[in-house]
């Protein structure tokens, strides 16, 4: 097929490229996001290949199956950003990397657990500079606190593990509890008595309306004082001036988050000699007890090996066969 692939980073090159000798499509990258201002390149291509930031709403889909666009591959696990309903109207296919390693994310995010939980972040920074003193940088054990999971699928599964390993006592919250997790002694628990009992509570839901800015003031009202919020999964679970509040009373008392509900115009890009264009961004990196990461938890070899094969494979699929076992369909 003939894919434009937006949002394109060298990385990403590297990887559908190395992966496309097996599978032949006809690829031309794009560093471009796809928008309203871009969808015009899309023009004499088959298929759109898009990443997390891509806007694939109802108006962009308009144009793009106007064009003759039939099939968008996304490569990524998340599919918030799709007007699903419209792209079944137009007869456009989505397809998605369900799976590619719940590994990296849940790692990284026990990464940004263990950074906040004992100050590394700072240490690193201060030794550095040849201060060796430790007053600040006191921290807490792991072991024998309660970890909150919201969205106890894939990644949250694996994180649990992670967590159990630490020898924390791990509960979760799932719009769907999975049985096999309940066989392996996973307590699934209602919201309430998650954000009561949890000491750190990690994100590993979709953003779905359900999930939009599920933590809020008055959620966050029911957290543990000085509770750990560490968000993996997409910005806009978080109600950003709400947590901003949480910190400055002390209510929050670490935050890490991967995903900013804004991050489309700000993560992946290098704004080291600019200023940063959001205040709200702006004033959580101020905080002592927040690490902020660009949306890197996905950002393995490992991941991104199989993110390449499984999105060739997937438009190989919808070329061949019509249709393809990671279709997403509403
Ligand atoms: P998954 O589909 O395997 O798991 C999601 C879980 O959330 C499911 O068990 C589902 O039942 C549950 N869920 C759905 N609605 C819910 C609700 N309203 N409340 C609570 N739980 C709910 O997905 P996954 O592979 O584990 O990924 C989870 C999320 O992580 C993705 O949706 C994506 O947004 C995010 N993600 C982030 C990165 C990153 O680099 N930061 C990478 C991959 C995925």
């Amino acid at each position: 097929m003939r894919v434009i692939v937006f949002s394109t980073k060298p990385y990403d090159r590297q990887f559908l490229e190395s992966a496309n000798t097996s599978f032949n499509h006809d690829l031309t990258f794009l560093e471009a996001r796809l928008t309203l201002e871009t969808v015009e390149l899309v023009k004499g291509y088959d298929c759109v290949c898009a990443f997390v930031n891509d806007q694939l709403n109802s108006e962009v889909l308009e144009i793009l199956a106007n064009y003759g666009v039939q099939t968008i591959a996304l490569r990524c696990a998340g599919f918030n950003n799709v007007d699903l309903a419209v792209a079944q109207q137009r007869g456009l296919k989505v397809v998605r990397v369900p799976a590619y390693s719940p590994y990296a994310v849940a790692e990284h995010t026990a990464g940004l657990v263990l950074m906040l939980n004992r100050n590394l972040h700072r240490a690193y920074s201060r030794v550095r500079d040849g201060n060796f003193a430790l007053s600040g940088l006191l921290g807490f054990d792991l072991h024998g606190r309660t970890v909150g999971v919201i969205g106890m699928g894939q990644i949250g599964q694996v994180f649990a593990k992670i967590m159990s390993g630490f020898g924390c006592r791990v509960i979760a919250y799932d719009k769907y509890p999975n049985q096999q997790c309940r066989e392996h002694g996973i307590e699934f628990v209602d919201l309430p008595k998650l954000f009561a009992e949890s000491d750190i509570i990690s994100l590993h839901c979709p953003l779905t309306p359900d999930t939009q800015h599920m933590i809020n003031a008055a959620t966050i009202a029911q957290m543990k004082r000085g509770v750990m919020i560490i968000n993996t999964s997409r910005g806009a679970v978080i109600d950003t001036q709400a947590v901003i509040r949480g910190l400055k009373s002390g209510q929050i008392g670490h935050l890490g988050l991967d995903v900013y509900e804004e991050e489309a115009d700000v993560f992946f890009e290098d704004l080291s000699n600019e200023v940063i264009p959001d205040d709200a961004l702006s004033r959580l990196l101020t905080f002592p007890n927040v690490v902020v990461t660009g949306h890197q938890a996905f950002f393995t070899k490992d991941a991104l090996t199989c993110i390449a094969e499984t999105t060739l494979q997937n438009i190989t699929s919808i070329e061949q066969l019509g249709t393809c076992k990671n279709e997403i369909k509403r």
